[in-house]
């Protein structure tokens, strides 16, 4: 017993959970014995899932890790937790991350940062990534098998990268956003995380699927994924694409690359060189219209419905809103907001939210080009390993950097998935990245497969 107690207390030092619910976890294990003994098994039954704290959970405080939602218990459940508990899964806490889902590193969170469980030689607390990084965390240190996370630039795939599991960023429209805190809603996707491929197959189809209170969800059926896992890429061509490898790459993401390719040959498929001309542009681009769209989405936190309320003595409710957002929102989401109210703003509005909803096409229309040769493409996830914490806290630009190989696919809505690549010379994980055609999640979680 001291032994897991121990246990418990190093998983809680990661500071993973913002809070735990363990006695829903214990009812779906009730509720899945009760199924076996009748036969009625379901995909998830009894499986203990941690949830990213940006999904609205019933009856559970859900923050956005933001204090401005401190003490929110939504009335309602989010459209993919409901499929998940239905599935009979059952929730074992909400997890840490970002603030509104605002970084690469789970340090702005208002409920302290995240630490994650790997160390290299420098002995220095690691980034678990961002901004699903209490999801990360909690599944490369075994604090739960599998959990949900949202990308919006890379926020599945890059914590993924960082801590050696594997995270799967479905097509857009896939998974309903309903009852998901909002950031970018043209780029928020929903999608699992786990250890193997075929966890994150299990549970990404368990999460998919039409939801007609979303009106950008995709009405397809959900393929079975699962199912129809193979490893074996005979006749497929993986797009290598030239732009992902700059000048001054790192030697280890680069080395690991090569071998990424080697295996995918192993496995059977075919290798070409691409280009993606615009890849230089992705990240301005997505720069100006991720904070665009924050900006909008978080004009109702407004001290009146929602969360946390700050009314000085005699203020009026202008005073109102504004002390409840200075006390409400931290600096990076603050900085969010002026950046997307700036480009939104009458005189600048063309000049740089037109102009990045143009660029984001050339950027989509890349990858269609790409797609006449290849059927998906392999890259670096990121552009290094998990970074110590507090190296780029200061520096926006260097955080933002960070993300350079994960906003393409995410601006073209492409399905998208990082799996280990290997570790570094210091023992740190890589990840390598598969890109897919739309709704080709098949293709991305095979060639995963054979990653693996
Ligand atoms: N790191 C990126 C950002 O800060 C992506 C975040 C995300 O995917 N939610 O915007």
């Amino acid at each position: 017993a001291s032994a897991f107690n121990a246990a418990v207390e190093a998983g809680r030092a990661l500071n993973a959970y913002i809070v735990e619910t363990p006695e829903l976890a214990l009812k779906a294990a009730d509720a899945a014995d009760a199924a076996r003994a009748s036969g009625d098994l379901k995909p998830l039954s009894g499986v203990p899932i941690g949830m990213k704290d940006l999904f609205c959970t019933a009856g559970v405080q859900t923050t956005a890790a933001s204090h401005i939602l401190e003490g929110f218990t939504p009335p309602y459940e989010s459209t993919v937790s409901a499929k998940l508990w239905a599935a009979g899964a059952g929730m074992l806490g909400k997890l840490n991350l970002d603030q509104f889902a605002m970084g690469s590193s789970n340090e702005t969170s208002a409920f302290g940062k995240v630490i994650s469980p790997w160390r290299d030689t420098s002995g220095k607390d690691l980034a678990p990534g961002g901004s699903s990084g209490g999801s990360s965390a909690a599944i490369s240190a075994r604090l739960c098998p599998a959990a949900t996370g949202t990308d919006t630039g890379g926020s599945i795939r890059q914590p993924a990268a960082f801590t050696g599991i594997s995270g799967i960023k479905p097509t857009y429209g896939r998974c309903s956003r309903w009852g998901i805190v909002a950031f970018a809603s043209s780029l928020d996707q929903a999608g699992a995380m786990a250890r193997t491929v075929r966890d994150n197959a299990i549970l990404l189809e368990a999460m998919s699927g039409f939801d007609a209170k979303d009106s950008t969800s995709l009405d397809l059926p959900v393929p079975q994924w699962e199912a129809n896992l193979s490893s074996n890429l005979k006749g497929k061509r993986i797009g290598i694409p030239k732009e992902y490898r700059p000048d001054g790459i790192d030697a280890a993401v680069a080395a690991q690359w090569d071998r990424g390719i080697a295996w995918l040959k192993d496995a059977g498929a075919e290798i070409t060189e691409v280009s993606l001309p615009h890849t230089h542009y992705a990240l301005p681009t997505y720069y100006i219209i991720a904070p665009a769209e924050a900006s909008s989405n978080l004009a109702r936190y407004d001290g009146v419905r929602y969360g946390q309320r700050v009314l000085p003595d005699g203020a009026g409710l202008q005073d109102m809103y504004a002390a409840t957002r200075a006390a409400g929102f931290g600096d990076e989401v603050k900085r969010r907001i002026m950046i997307g109210t700036y480009v939104l703003s009458a005189g600048y509005y063309d000049a740089y939210y037109t102009q990045a909803c143009k660029v984001r096409t050339l950027i989509s229309r890349d990858f269609e080009a790409a797609w006449e040769k290849c059927d998906l493409l392999l890259t670096p996830t990121a552009p290094s390993a998990a970074f110590p914490l507090g190296e780029k806290q200061e520096d926006p630009l260097a955080m933002y950097l960070n993300d350079v190989f994960t906003v393409p696919a995410s601006l073209a809505g492409l399905p998208a998935m990082s799996v280990p690549g290997g570790l570094t010379a210091g023992g740190l994980p890589l990840g390598l990245q598969i890109i897919g055609k739309p709704l080709d999640e098949q293709g991305v979680l095979n060639a995963a497969l054979a990653l693996e």
